[in-house]
């Protein structure tokens, strides 16, 4: 297995060596001020510890979309300062991340010290996989390190091409994100289950069809349930569903039945005239959805079931929330599903691995996020790989230089 052949920097003599590290700091920003550090924070024990080890470590990112050219509201120059904040010491700043700029910065560092070099997304070879942007990268470091899973699913210069041009690692959080995943994809403790809700059968079809080729139980929550019942000829009133995508859901079930995965569907739902804050919402059986009423949620039955079927596996993947749970009392169903598996993730009975923006999103507004097993923040990088795609930044690291 190609990915057994990944290695950190452990061991390796990074003294005096620049190190160039890969990673994500595409954080939010509200008026020049850092709103969410926590993937920063999550960066911090990493880059502390090549200082440490005597590295002169430079870190390099994207930053937002720039249209391939110089953009002030683009720049990482602050998120540099708040980098600084929380290593407790200054970093340095490059105003160009190639170059004489880049160059300068990187030859006045000193072992032990740390910079940020300007977004990648400044030159249009960075998402280009351009070898000859990644050679001017190559130039300003000795060693790489890719430590931004979250950009893995994109070939660009700084994840793929480098890896080709430099002796190449893959970093901490790298390594702790396709643990996770390997653990409760490849090597999971039987029986397994996925939970997998969110709005659209169709942006998910990758991974349902892969997932029951892997998982022993599949839950469906969320709109995606909708074109599910459909399919089965039930009544689902204004809800929101994809009627195309009905026969692909009919499929998904003959396949799955196939592979013994066992689908699960909710038992029960919350239906409501409008998806709106204070809409009037009242629990149906799924056979009884009013027509003039959506269904946002699913109901105490279905909560019941998903917590008994969680409960009798050892293993847990979950993307994507189980109702509209932006608006009350539409998440109440993706909640209580996320507390019961936190509940026996702390009690040491389950693995529970999670990923996706409106999951993490969804787990936040629970307030569990800390009690899962591994939660990823990655959205794309953690799709296709529940997808069972080859993530060429991942690869390229396996493959080494
Ligand atoms: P996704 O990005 O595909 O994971 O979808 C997440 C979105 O699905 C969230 O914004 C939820 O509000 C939405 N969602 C979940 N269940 C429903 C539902 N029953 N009806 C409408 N939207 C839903």
């Amino acid at each position: 297995m190609i990915l057994d052949k990944l290695k950190t920097t452990a061991g390796v003599d990074v003294k005096g060596k620049r190190v160039l590290v890969r990673a994500d700091l595409n954080v939010p920003l509200k008026e020049g001020k850092v709103t969410d550090a926590t993937r920063l924070e999550r960066l911090v024990p990493g880059l502390r510890d090549l200082a440490d080890r005597g590295a002169k470590v430079i870190v390099i990112s994207h930053f937002g979309r720039p249209k391939g050219g110089p953009a002030p509201e683009f720049s990482l120059k602050p998120v540099a300062e708040e980098l600084g904040r929380l290593l407790g010491k200054p970093v340095a700043f490059a105003a160009d991340c190639i170059g004489a700029p880049a160059v300068a910065v990187v030859t006045a560092l000193k072992p032990g010290q740390v910079a940020v070099l300007e977004n990648l997304r400044f030159h249009k070879g960075e998402e280009k996989n351009d070898a000859g942007f990644a050679a001017e990268l190559a130039k300003i470091g000795d060693i790489f390190v890719g430590d931004a899973f979250s950009t893995a699913h994109r070939a660009h210069a700084s994840t793929e091409a480098i890896t080709h041009l430099m002796p190449s690692y893959a970093g901490p959080l790298m390594m702790e994100e396709i643990d996770a995943l390997r653990t409760a994809l490849d090597k999971p403790k039987r029986p397994t289950v996925a939970v997998v809700g969110g709005a659209k059968v169709s942006s998910k079809i990758p991974v349902l069809t892969n997932l029951i080729a892997k998982v022993d139980k599949l839950i469906i929550g969320g709109g995606m349930a909708n074109t599910f019942f459909l399919a089965q000829g039930v009544e689902i009133g204004k809800s929101l569903a994809e009627p195309d995508f009905a026969k692909t859901a009919l499929q998904i079930m003959h396949d799955a039945k196939a592979r013994s995965c066992e689908v699960v569907l909710p038992h029960d739902v919350v239906v409501a005239p409008k998806f709106e804050a204070g809409a009037p919402a009242k629990t149906v059986g799924p056979l009884e959805t009013p027509a003039d009423q959506m269904i946002l949620d699913v109901g105490p039955k279905t909560i019941a079931h998903y917590a008994d079927v969680i409960g009798r596996c050892h293993t847990l993947l979950w993307n994507g929330p189980l109702g509209a749970f932006e608006i009350a009392p539409f998440g109440e169903g993706t909640f209580a599903v996320a507390r019961e598996a936190a509940k026996l993730t702390k009690a040491g009975k389950l693995v529970s691995v999670a990923g996706g923006g409106d999951t993490v999103a969804a787990l936040n507004d629970a307030g569990v996020t800390d009690q899962f097993t591994y939660v990823s923040t990655a959205g794309g990088a953690f799709l296709e790989w529940l997808e069972g795609r080859e993530l060429p930044g991942v690869t390229a690291l396996a493959r080494g230089a």
